[in-house]
């Protein structure tokens, strides 16, 4: 009674649903990754978003090999190349991990069915989120578009509550899976073809881990943190948030996981200060959490405005020499550039300095927000469908729960109040201010964003003017 596991973006051992399921009822496992090159998704992950996946593949291999467990690493079109490894191995059984964006949950659905066909059975698990999207609405049923009911509604739930599968797979003696037959061809991590040919990404080596292990050291450094996290996690300077992002999006680690971390904290057993960081940083998953929900709930929220007007109406820029100046951080203001710097060196930008950047280029630029949006896609290593989409959309005002339009961050002040000393640009810039002269004027700027809002007013209702 053979079972496959298939890898997509758990890439961990422990806490793992599909992992222990299989582990706990049937022998031989086989765990399988299989990299797709033609997927024909809309959004493609970005090459740092790819640099990223090829390190943690090989982290896993690695961590899975102590299971005695072998990898096996395919590549080709997804279901025709699972279907046919699981066919090949006499396997059962398939075991997963759902992943709730709309392209991968219509792919399920054809698997599924070609499973069954096969004479297979498909088994689906819950990961990704803390609550399964879709399984509450509010009072008038519908989803919840607001966050702070949304979170108010499972916040006492999640403190309560204690998945089974939080812990460690069984270690069994198991007999190695490579001794069942030759009929295991696997490619190394290096044959997916996730890197570039220039190695561009080599720089990123210096600032990223990948792996479960890492992931649960940046936890336990976060824990430490905790008192000091409601306030240092504004600062861009500081490495004050817990960087969790790209393991949370690879599942590198469960968000179960950092919620059990917290659960002490949050309870209020390790002091004040500890527990309001607790739920700071809880309330954090609890956005995560709202964007996995609403990405469900409205599948083509990546492509389009929640708000329709924001994309009817012929009021954008399209410039794209405004666009390239933001992109390699040559605005002539200071903290954008930075960040700008900071997201193509790294991989990774502050989330202040992402709703700045979004806000500069949506706002003051009169960009399109999906023209930012892409641009993070394929620079940021944490780049994630539900996370950027919403980022985006509420900086530009036409989310769900979005900040209001004319909300306009200026970036002169907000490098006043969150970089006071400079610490942050001098560090992306080699100076406090960045050599390129003002690209615009920004109360000039502002009065266009203003008046370009003042034109469809009237179509988003109710907006008080500031
Ligand atoms: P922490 O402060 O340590 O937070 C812990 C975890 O909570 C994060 O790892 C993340 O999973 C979640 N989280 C924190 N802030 C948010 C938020 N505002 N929305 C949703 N979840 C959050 N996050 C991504 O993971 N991928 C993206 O592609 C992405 N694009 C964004 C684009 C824009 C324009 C904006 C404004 C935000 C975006 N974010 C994105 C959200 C946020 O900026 C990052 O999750 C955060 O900066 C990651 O750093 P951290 O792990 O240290 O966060």
């Amino acid at each position: 009674m053979t079972s496959l596991v298939w890898f997509r973006r758990d890439l961990r051992i422990s806490d793992n649903p599909a992992l222990q399921l299989a582990l706990q009822s049937s022998d031989p496992v086989i765990p399988v990754y299989i990299h797709d090159p033609d997927e024909a998704y809309g959004w493609r992950p970005g090459a740092a978003s790819n640099w990223y996946l090829h390190q943690s593949i090989c982290a896993l291999k690695t961590d899975l090999a102590t299971y005695n467990l072998p990898l096996v690493i395919l590549k080709g079109p997804l279901l025709q190349t699972l279907v046919s490894f699981a066919q090949n191995m006499n396997a059962h059984r398939v075991v997963w991990n759902r992943i709730y964006e709309p392209e991968w949950r219509t792919l399920d659905t054809r698997i599924e069915h070609a499973l069954r066909e096969a004479a297979m059975e498909p088994d689906i698990q819950h990961d990704h989120s803390l609550i399964v999207p879709g399984s509450f609405t509010n009072k008038s049923g519908t989803p919840y578009k607001i966050f702070t009911p949304f979170w108010r509604r499972i916040e006492p739930g999640i403190l309560d509550y204690h998945p089974e599968f939080l812990g460690e797979p069984l270690v069994q003696e198991r007999a190695p899976i490579q001794a069942m037959d030759g009929r295991m061809p696997s490619l190394s991590p290096d044959e997916l073809g996730l890197l570039d040919l220039f190695p561009w990404h080599e720089r990123l080596n210096q600032y990223w881990t990948a792996g479960e292990s890492a992931a649960r050291h940046s936890l336990s450094i976060a824990i430490n943190n905790l008192p000091h996290y409601p306030v240092q996690r504004d600062f861009p300077a500081t490495e004050g948030s817990t960087r969790l992002s790209t393991a949370l999006h690879f599942g590198e680690i469960s968000p179960w996981r950092v919620i059990d971390a917290l659960r002490p904290a949050w309870s209020g057993e390790w002091g004040k200060a500890a527990s309001r960081g607790a739920m700071a940083l809880g309330r954090q998953l609890g956005w995560r959490e709202f964007a996995i929900h609403q990405l469900n709930a409205y599948p083509r929220s990546p492509d389009q405005s929640t708000k329709p007007e924001f994309d009817t109406s012929a009021i954008w820029s399209t410039d794209l020499e405004s666009l390239r100046a933001w992109q390699s951080g040559r605005t002539g203001f200071a903290l954008v550039d930075a960040g700008m710097r900071q997201l193509w060196e790294t991989g990774w930008m502050h989330n202040r300095v992402r709703m700045i950047t979004a806000s500069f280029l949506t706002k003051h630029l009169g960009l399109h927000w999906r023209s930012g949006a892409r641009w993070f896609w394929d620079t940021l290593v944490d780049a994630d469908l539900s996370n950027n989409t919403q980022g985006w959309q509420w900086v530009a005002g036409c989310g769900c729960d979005a900040a209001p339009y004319y909300r306009i961050f200026n970036p002169e002040r907000q490098a006043q109040r969150f970089d006071p000393e400079g610490e942050y640009v001098k560090r992306w810039l080699g100076s406090t201010s960045t050599p390129n002269p003002e690209m615009i004027d920004l109360a000039q700027a502002r009065d266009s964003a203003l008046a370009r809002y003042h034109l469809f007013r009237n179509q988003l209702g109710s907006v008080e003017t500031q």
